[in-house]
């Protein structure tokens, strides 16, 4: 089955009671059974449920694996992935990771003894030089966030199988449409489901896809103990909005090409981040391991007066000034003071989030409004 057949098909089936074509939202925290221990495979809502069930295996196909799970949000699945390792394991990250994630590696689970090396990998090679006995995961986000760096997935994972160490990536920004990391020899793919897979700014929720059968079981173990676990209307929501990610990553990427040749061209940008420029260091990978290059992108502006850059975000009209990502309308975000104010100024610089640093959420409008949008907030700084 292609693409967009699974977004609407896989894992899926009508309702066996009354042929309803979507799946129902089983609105139930616990199962009634004949006898004890004699069920229908469902026990306890935290345990499973049916409407989450579907979406799990709904979104591991969309990864070309084998088992998916779902958490109340992408930190939910972060947090519960973490649980994998002991104190004393190491972790490789790059170094321009998602704010909330740097948070819980530096702020929890380095207290918890687990040690995080956060390094460029804009060449993968930079990996090796990391990896000890004690190191059990390479964590990376391709495109990274605010300023689009792509890493070679499938070099990071010839890494990590030679030296033995689990590869897991961060997929939300490309979503599971952009690309399919389990295929570049990725062992872990996570998502925040609140973003383009769900795709509607209407529900937050994240998700592990696995294809390792040993893996799968832990972390279902750890999905059921600590208990991060979706309700069945969100669940519910992510699978409707799924049915067209196909469609809206398609519009994404087209007025995210149109927007970021818009703002190459415009006199007050400075740096425009967007890695379908042929000239973006990583153009090459990026065109091997994305499907097309989406709506993300980041600029900087001439001058580097942060005053210039907070008129432009609430200068526009159709661009929302929002945190968050990945829905059908347009958003504008200012990282340094919103997505990652938790990240200590000299780090933040060191990797591009000046303070005129400006990202935007090309969402599925019509792109000659949202340039006309864009070009009255710039005429007036
Ligand atoms: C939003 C986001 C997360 C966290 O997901 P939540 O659903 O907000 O908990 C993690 N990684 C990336 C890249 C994100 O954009």
């Amino acid at each position: 089955m292609k693409f967009g057949t699974k977004a609407i098909h896989a894992g899926v089936f009508p309702d066996p009671t009354t042929g309803a074509i979507m799946t129902p939202i089983f609105q139930t925290s616990t199962y009634v059974q004949e006898a004890p221990g004699n069920h229908k495979g469902y026990e306890y809502a935290r345990t499973q449920n049916p409407t989450r069930a579907q979406l799990q295996d709904n979104l591991a196909a969309l990864e070309n694996a084998k088992h998916g799970f779902c958490f109340s949000t992408g930190m939910g699945s972060i947090d519960t992935l973490m649980k994998l390792f002991n104190p004393g394991d190491e972790i490789i990250c790059t170094n321009d990771l998602y704010g909330g994630t740097y948070r819980i590696f530096t702020k929890v689970y380095q207290n918890l003894g687990l040690k995080f090396h956060f390094i460029g990998m804009e060449d993968v090679a930079n990996i090796e030089s990391y990896i000890n006995s004690n190191t059990k995961m390479i964590w990376i986000e391709t495109p990274t966030n605010p300023t689009l760096k792509i890493i070679d997935i499938a070099g990071a994972a010839a890494i990590g199988k030679k030296h033995n160490v689990l590869l897991g990536v961060d997929n939300t920004f490309a979503s599971a449409y952009l690309q399919n990391p389990m295929d570049l020899g990725a062992d872990i793919v996570m998502h925040s489901l609140t973003k383009y897979m769900s795709g509607h700014s209407d529900v937050v929720m994240g998700a592990l896809v696995v294809n390792d059968d040993n893996l799968a079981e832990r972390i279902a173990f750890y999905q059921n103990a600590c208990g991060a676990t979706p309700g069945p209307q969100d669940c519910f929501l992510v699978l409707r909005g799924i049915k067209t990610l196909h469609l809206r990553m398609q519009r994404h990427s087209e007025n995210g090409k149109a927007i970021a040749h818009y703002l190459r061209n415009h006199p007050k940008v400075d740096k425009i981040y967007w890695p379908g420029f042929e000239d973006h260091a990583n153009h090459e990978i990026a065109k091997k391991q994305m499907r097309d290059f989406g709506g993300m992108m980041s600029f900087s502006l001439k001058g580097d007066k942060m005053d210039d850059a907070l008129k432009i975000l609430s200068g526009t009209h159709l661009f929302s000034l929002a945190e968050s990502l990945g829905g059908v309308e347009s958003l504008i975000g200012h990282p340094a003071s919103m997505t990652h104010a938790s990240i200590p100024r000299e780090e933040r610089l060191k990797s591009g989030v000046t303070d005129t640093l400006i990202r935007l959420s090309v969402g599925v409008e019509d792109v000659e409004d949202l340039i006309a949008d864009l070009e009255q907030a710039l005429a007036a700084v």
